[in-house]
């Protein structure tokens, strides 16, 4: 490191003020910051004789004090130096005439040290006076405000807040001028109160510093891998935006947003990037904000105003280049009358202006652009412009495979760690894990499984801790005696062929499912009747169905005009669920033929499409929730259109492999496939 003449005047200069500013600001001989140890450890200066033995009561006693100090200036210039901008061959007179204050370079000159002090001897002094510059600027503050007669400490407490504004000159001007108001208000006045809310806000935000962006990327990588088992194509793309933000730091990328059912990591992913990239994590939850106030903040006009949510959370972190987690975007409700949240959101999103960002209550810009954002979805469900900004990144469901490795590479040794045990105190074999997960949890993440595991773990401590113990190795027997009776009623397919009924599979935002639909045909006047609590989709999904039953029926040796005197009953169990989307189609024709011809569907089968008048089936969304409920429930054929069998890429190979998936192009190889051949 390059050390100027000035800079270590300008240091000494430095320890020569802490002496006595913190004898001044220590009140007992024990305090941290007393004179005596600033002696003790600041050996590499002469200590000034000056310095009263006693702790001063008045700082004007002091012949510090008794002359207006700079000490911002001295603090600059102490960093301009040990920036190496000051050159070094400047003579020492020359850098007297820049020091604020002759005496005080009178006082240094004098008493330099002869010999340049070590490295370490600097290092130390350097952490006591960033230890210290808080009581020294509070000295300095209380010798400015006495000068200028102002002694009431709320305002002085304001005045030595605002000067930390100094660097950000448009939040300096306006805290000054809300202070001079806030002077001339009696102090039990509303508008005295609202401006010392506003002040504290101003001053609770973090201004105008920007920490060191420095991304290690293979820690990042290993801080991803220590916290996740699996998601390597996600880990990868975080990466490739590490990376790309660190080459372009001024960029405008998109915002990356994990989609994905509850509990599959999408918190923590975005916790461990906030720990990769060194920024505190903070989180925004937007599920149900329907007010573009919770956004961009209320007027202080209003009743109860305050900033809005994005400065609050910046305020809270007390950092203006944290990770904010904008959770449950797909929540966030549009159709207000009181502003539009997504369009506040999309200001705040936008690299390009976010620089400048206004909120209501502050009516100043504040700088975002050092602000990292990711945000999280339960479902594709987002406002369109919004999802302009956001690149998409699936997180679907786990199979079991996957959930057995995520329990036994993260969740059983964090579990342990929590409630203070070892591996060889309590053990799990994989039976148990798989035990637990398929009769206590029925979920697509992984939360229940640790709380299941946390449930044991903590029967497990107290028994051990009563004596009664001192190991266990749990097995399904102890699971269930630890957990009580089986609580998950999982999602079992058909046990026996069914007339009429057929195994179609959904996407919900907590993952996939099985949705079975059953068809009857009954005595009637041609009607079609949908219960179940279907939604207008599916109901539309029925009325195209008869059409298609229609040309189909004669294939299968049935009059079409047998129809007419009949009514069509679909239904869907589960009542309680509503259920829509366009993608039960085939499983409703098939339902519908079934019940026509007295074919039974193979229990083994599970399908899925959207089918046209022609009977054509179209690409459906959310194949691999879908595909791995199938697998979970048992099922061994999967019926899937055409369209999708590009998105086969991202089925774990231990689905593929273990369950027949075929494409399908028309409803005529659907029944082929689905309907049970007569031997
Ligand atoms: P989400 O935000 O998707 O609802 P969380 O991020 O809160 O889910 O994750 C819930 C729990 O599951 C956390 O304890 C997390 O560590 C754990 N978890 C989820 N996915 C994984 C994974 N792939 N590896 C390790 N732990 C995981």
């Amino acid at each position: 490191m390059r050390r100027t003449k000035k800079y270590l005047q300008h240091l000494f200069l430095i320890t020569m003020l802490m002496v006595p500013a913190a004898a001044y600001a220590s009140d007992s001989s024990d305090d941290e910051f007393s004179s005596e140890d600033c002696r003790a450890t600041t050996n590499m200066v002469p200590v000034d004789e000056t310095v009263p033995d006693e702790t001063p009561t008045d700082f004007k006693k002091n012949p510090l004090f008794e002359f207006p100090l700079e000490f911002d200036v001295i603090v600059e210039d102490l960093t301009t130096a040990r920036n190496g901008d000051i050159e070094e061959n400047k003579s020492v007179e020359e850098d007297k005439k820049d020091l604020p204050n002759n005496q005080l370079a009178i006082i240094a000159d004098n008493q330099l040290p002869e010999s340049l002090p070590s490295k370490e001897e600097i290092r130390e002094v350097e952490e006591k006076i960033k230890s210290l510059s808080d009581d020294i600027e509070k000295l300095i503050m209380l010798a400015n405000n006495t000068v200028n007669n102002n002694t009431d400490p709320v305002i002085m407490g304001y005045w030595w807040k605002i000067q930390k504004l100094k660097n950000v000159p448009h939040a300096y001007a306006r805290a000054t001028r809300e202070l001079e108001d806030l002077k001339q208000l009696p102090k039990q006045s509303s508008e005295a109160a609202d401006i010392r809310k506003y002040l504290d806000w101003m001053c609770r935000l973090p201004w105008g510093q920007k920490d060191d962006v420095n991304v290690d990327l293979v820690k990042a990588s290993q801080i991803l891998d220590r916290e996740h088992s699996g998601l390597d194509k996600i880990k990868e793309r975080i990466i490739e935006e590490l990376a790309v933000r660190k080459r372009v730091p001024n960029g405008n990328p998109p915002i990356l947003c994990f989609v994905g059912p509850p509990g599959v990591g999408k918190t923590t992913l975005a916790m461990a990037i906030a720990e990769a990239t060194g920024r505190k994590f903070v989180r925004i939850s937007l599920g149900g904000i329907r007010d573009e106030a919770k956004i961009r903040g209320f007027l202080r006009t209003y009743i109860a105003s305050r900033p809005g949510g994005i400065l609050k959370a910046i305020a809270d972190v007390g950092s203006n280049y944290p990770l904010v987690l904008l959770d449950e975007i797909d929540k966030l409700q549009s159709e207000s009358n009181s502003g539009d949240p997504a369009a506040a959101l999309l200001e705040v999103l936008d690299r390009s202006q976010n620089d400048k960002f206004v909120d209501h209550y502050l009516d100043l810009p504040y700088d975002l652009s050092n602000v990292m954002f990711i945000a999280t979805a339960n479902s594709y469900n987002i406002a369109g412009p919004l999802q302009d900004r956001l690149e998409l990144i699936d997180l679907s469901s786990y199979t079991l495979k996957e959930k057995m490795n995520i329990a036994r590479t993260n969740l059983v040794p964090k579990v342990l760690k929590e409630h203070g045990l070892t591996s060889e105190e309590a053990s799990f074999l994989d039976s148990a894990l798989e035990f637990t997960i398929s009769n206590y949890t029925s979920e697509a993440g992984v939360r229940d499984l640790g709380r299941c595991l946390g449930k044991m773990c903590r029967k497990a401590v107290a028994n051990i801790e009563k004596g009664g113990m001192e190991s266990i190795i749990f097995d399904p027997d102890k699971v269930r005696e630890y957990l009580g009776k089986p609580k998950a009623r999982p999602t079992a397919a058909f046990t026996k062929h069914k007339v009429g009924a057929t195994q179609g599979l959904a996407w919900t935002s907590v993952g996939g499912t099985l949705l079975p639909i059953e068809a009857k045909i009954v005595a009637g006047s041609g009607q079609i009747i949908a219960t179940g609590n279907l939604g207008d989709v599916m109901k539309e999904s029925v009325t195209a169905a008869k059409v298609v039953l229609k040309w189909l029926m004669p294939e299968y040796g049935i009059k079409a005009d047998s129809l007419n005197d009949k009514d069509i009953h679909v239904h869907a169990p589960e009542a309680a669920v509503k259920k829509d989307g366009p993608s039960a189609g085939v499983t409703i024709t098939t339902s519908l033929i079934s019940a026509l011809t007295n074919i039974p569907v193979s229990k083994n089968v599970a399908m899925t499409g959207e089918i046209n008048l022609n009977g054509e089936v179209m690409a459906i969304g959310g194949l691999k929730e879908k595909l791995i409920a199938a697998y979970t429930a048992g099922i061994t054929r999967a019926l899937i259109p055409k369209d999708n069998e590009v998105d086969l890429e991202d089925i774990p190979a231990e689905v593929k492999q273990r369950m027949e998936i075929i494409p399908v192009e028309h409803i005529r190889e659907v029944l082929k496939h689905a309907l049970v051949k007569e031997d």
